[in-house]
């Protein structure tokens, strides 16, 4: 028997558009004040009629042609009857038979669809004058959402995470969501079986790496009952992240009839209305291609590429400085060199930079440091080294003063006269070294070989950083030897 994992997932973005879904109502998952985008549509009020979205309607069209999927000619809503304290009307509209897009492919997996639908609102748990109460926020209650089914063809947990973040990115590049799973714009539910026997629905996953966790858990144990020689149960599972385990929260006999039939408020529509030409011009360059492109065209490894890419913000940084290399002022960069300053500006932007990024809470979760380090000017930093006009370690002093003061790296230089030395500036350093350590100039004439590079050390410490050591060991050299003689 093969125990291997069959999965399938049912993925759900909240689209960031401004309106809502069916009303006019503000779309705002910032919102803390509860129940202030609301009006009679979205809170089901009997009789208010809905209209559609048409932003919402776009960026379905736009996941659809980027995922290669066959957008329908004629599509429609329909309603799915429930009930829930959440969902005042007693149905969602949602779409059933006539999705926006069919089929479609992603990381080699088949999509089997993607349609259109409006959210719940919230049930709030909280504690009032000692007792437990619930009460519920509808400013999310018909926020626009976009729902993915992929076929059963992930075979592994770490496949699973891999095409969600990929989808993350996506939405991300064509700007119609933010889809951050930890506030639940981002919500993925992966249907796990063993082989395609009976599947598990695991919902209530926060972060791609409890996505992983969870279907690996349930799994194995999957895995473990058949082994015992018992049954899997249809049913739906919840993540309990504290204790790395999947419980029951619903099994199959509870499962619902939602009783679809077409949404008698809104009319069938046909997607040639929304321009599917332009839509399709309007996507701009997505993930796959730019990692495609960057590796090419600017020699990157696929894990460099990778790590600019899955920052929209970041790879276009990467590109307005990289064209800086060779623009107006730094002209003595020949092109045969490209390659090597490429790699160094990907290593100041990826480690020195973002470093210093990381170490200013100031900077968290936005890009505001891009006025202060505008891409011109890291750009200007990596010319000057490349020249050896300063050498890296005096870069990395100076990176630290441009983050902090916003100045180009040349009125740095000039503010604290940290120009490289000249060379007779060196030649009266190195004599001054060779002066003060006589023990060195002993050992370096006995032949030790860690001289020099004492000797290179002091003569920089003396510099304040602003020697060249290639130039600095070269010179010794030359001294050294007239002293042996
Ligand atoms: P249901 O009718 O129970 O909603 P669907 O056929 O609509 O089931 O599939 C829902 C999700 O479950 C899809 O993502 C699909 O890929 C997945 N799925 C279906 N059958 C299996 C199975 N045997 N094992 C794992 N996933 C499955
Ligand atoms: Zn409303
Ligand atoms: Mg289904």
């Amino acid at each position: 028997m093969d125990y291997a994992p069959t999965i399938g997932l049912e993925i759900h973005i909240e689209l960031k558009t401004k309106t809502k879904m069916f009303c006019d109502c503000l779309n705002d998952p910032e919102e803390k004040n509860p129940n202030q985008n609301t009006c009679p549509i979205c809170l089901g009020h009997p009789g208010a009629l809905p209209t559609i979205n048409k932003k919402a309607v776009e960026a379905i069209i736009k996941v659809g042609l980027a995922l290669d999927g066959e957008i329908a000619k004629e599509t429609k809503f329909d309603r799915k009857n429930y009930f829930y304290p959440d969902l005042p009307k007693g149905y969602q509209i949602s779409q059933y038979d006539k999705p926006l897009v069919s089929k479609g492919r992603l990381k080699g997996i088949n999509i089997t669809r993607i349609h259109l639908e409006e959210d719940t609102g919230r049930s709030v748990h909280i504690k009032e004058k000692g007792k437990e109460a619930s009460r519920i926020d509808f400013n999310r209650s018909s926020a626009p959402l976009m729902e993915l089914v992929t076929e059963p063809e992930f075979r592994s947990a770490k496949q699973v995470a891999d095409f969600a973040k990929e989808l993350q990115l996506i939405v991300r590049y064509l700007g119609i969501a933010d889809a951050d799973m930890e506030k639940g714009e981002m919500r993925v539910e992966a249907n796990v079986s063993l082989n395609m026997g009976t599947k598990v629905e695991l919902k209530n996953i926060n972060s791609f790496k409890a996505v992983e966790k969870a279907i690996e858990y349930e799994a194995k144990r999957q895995e473990a009952l058949i082994r015992e020689g018992r049954k899997v149960k249809q049913e739906t599972r919840g993540w309990d992240e504290p204790n790395k385990k999947t419980f029951s929260q619903r099994s199959k006999e509870e499962a619902h009839d939602y009783r679809y039939f077409p949404e008698p408020d809104l009319p069938m529509f046909e997607t040639e209305i929304f321009g599917l030409e332009n839509l399709k011009e309007s996507l701009g360059e997505l993930p796959g291609a730019k990692r495609h492109r960057f590796a090419q065209e600017y020699k990157l490894d696929e894990k460099d590429a990778e790590l600019l890419v899955e920052d929209e913000k970041i790879a276009d940084y990467f590109e307005d400085a990289s064209s800086e290399l060779f623009a107006e002022g730094e002209k003595e960069i020949k092109k045969e060199s490209a390659p090597a300053l490429y790699k160094l500006l990907f290593n100041y932007l990826t480690s020195d930079l973002r470093g210093l990024v990381n170490e200013n809470s100031e900077y968290s979760g936005n890009y505001s440091w891009m006025e202060k380090v505008p891409p011109e000017r890291l750009a200007h930093l990596v010319a000057l080294i490349s020249a050896g006009k300063i050498t890296s370690r005096l870069a990395k002093d100076i990176l630290k003063k441009m983050f902090a003061t916003g100045l180009d790296p040349e009125d740095i230089m000039k503010n604290d006269n940290l120009s490289v030395s000249s060379g007779a500036e060196l030649k009266e350093a190195i004599i001054g070294i060779i002066k003060e350590e006589a023990k060195a100039l002993e050992d370096f004439k006995k032949g030790k070989g860690n001289a020099m590079q004492f000797l290179i050390g002091k003569t920089m410490q003396k510099l304040k950083g602003r020697g060249d050591p290639k130039q600095i060991h070269a010179l010794l050299e030359e001294v050294l030897t007239n002293i042996k003689k």
